[in-house]
């Protein structure tokens, strides 16, 4: 039987691990289906977690954190969890290779992936061409015209680091303004090959056997269609948080959820089900930031302390 199952391996699932293995709980398993570090580990740049010192990869950031959990006692279960079910006053984890676990109590803290942005082509030329993840991929258009479709932080903060490599970035958006820190979109202004093409939505990706060679926008106010050459089109245009495992067999969730699947807590991070937690960008009005995340997982951490006695 496990004291705490923990439910993803970023910033929140992290931190609820090395607050609960050095608060004194023996049995805690973190249960993630990747590499530990979430999906900062995909970010080219960051800057703003308190005291990090100079500007660093996302990667870079978390390297050291897993290994400060396993120092006092966190075990890492590489495990996709398919389903979490109350049993009595207990969880059963299962996970996707059917392995069954126990728990005296569950943190939920799965974060979220890329949503699709479900213009015609994304889905044929997707890995071809069209991607998510500018640090993995830009490299491939180093000297090339690019793309990136969408208009928040993610967006943009991508659109600069591939500013850095590409000859030219079209940067497209939907709206006239955009969902972003005031700091990135002054990046973005002032960065002289990223052209800002607002106010128009995407029609089509198209390319042919070899992958993508453009995007067809079209102007929202004058219905106006431009082509852009670019081999590579970026998408951001925000992400689904992943509660599927809570999902019971009657379809119904083990918590309350709101419409857009976040997680109900309160401030001490518990879910409306007694011996369940909840953490990081998956909970309701997360700010989706990595200290907020770590934030969550200590506050939670230090609640399931109490609550197991
Ligand atoms: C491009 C980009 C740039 C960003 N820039 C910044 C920034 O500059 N500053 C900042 O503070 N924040 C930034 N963020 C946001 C930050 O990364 C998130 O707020 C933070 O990672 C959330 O942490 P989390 O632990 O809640 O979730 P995540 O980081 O998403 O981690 C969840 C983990 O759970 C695992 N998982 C999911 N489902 C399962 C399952 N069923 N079984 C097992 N494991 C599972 C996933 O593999 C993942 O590792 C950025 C994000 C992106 C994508």
């Amino acid at each position: 039987m496990l004291d705490l199952a923990i439910v993803g391996g970023g910033p929140a699932g992290l931190t609820a691990g090395l607050y609960a293995t050095r608060g004194g709980l023996k049995n805690v398993v973190m249960f993630e289906m990747g590499m530990p570090g979430g999906q900062i580990t995909g970010s080219s740049e960051i800057e703003n977690y308190p005291g990090q010192g100079p500007v660093m990869t996302g990667m870079d950031l978390m390297a050291t954190w897993p290994e400060q959990c396993q120092k006092f006692g966190l075990k890492h279960e590489m495990a996709e969890v398919k389903s979490v079910l109350k049993n009595g006053e207990n969880f059963k984890i299962i996970t996707a290779e059917g392995k069954e676990f126990e728990a005296r109590s569950v943190l939920f803290a799965t974060g979220s992936v890329p949503r699709r942005a479900g213009f015609k082509g994304e889905n044929e030329f997707f890995g071809r061409g069209i991607s998510t993840c500018a640090t993995c991929d830009g490299f491939f258009y180093k000297g090339k015209e690019v793309a990136v479709v969408g208009g928040g932080d993610s967006a943009l903060e991508e659109a600069y680091y591939l500013s850095k490599m590409c000859s030219k970035v079209y940067l497209v958006h939907r709206r006239d303004e955009y969902r972003a820190a005031p700091s990135t979109i002054e990046n973005i202004k002032k960065t002289a090959n990223i052209e800002e093409v607002t106010n128009v939505s995407v029609e089509e990706v198209f390319g042919d056997m070899s992958g993508v060679t453009g995007l067809k926008v079209k102007c929202n106010k004058t219905g106006e269609i431009r082509d852009l050459p670019t081999p590579g089109v970026f998408v951001f245009v925000g992400r689904n948080v992943l509660n599927e495992p809570l999902k019971q067999e009657d379809g119904s969730f083990l918590c309350d959820v709101i419409d857009s699947g976040e997680i109900v807590v309160d401030l001490k991070m518990r879910t409306t089900t007694k011996g369940l937690w909840a953490a990081g960008d998956i909970r309701i009005d997360a700010a989706k930031q990595v200290v907020c995340a770590a934030g969550d997982g200590a506050t939670a951490a230090v609640d399931i302390i109490e609550y197991l006695g």
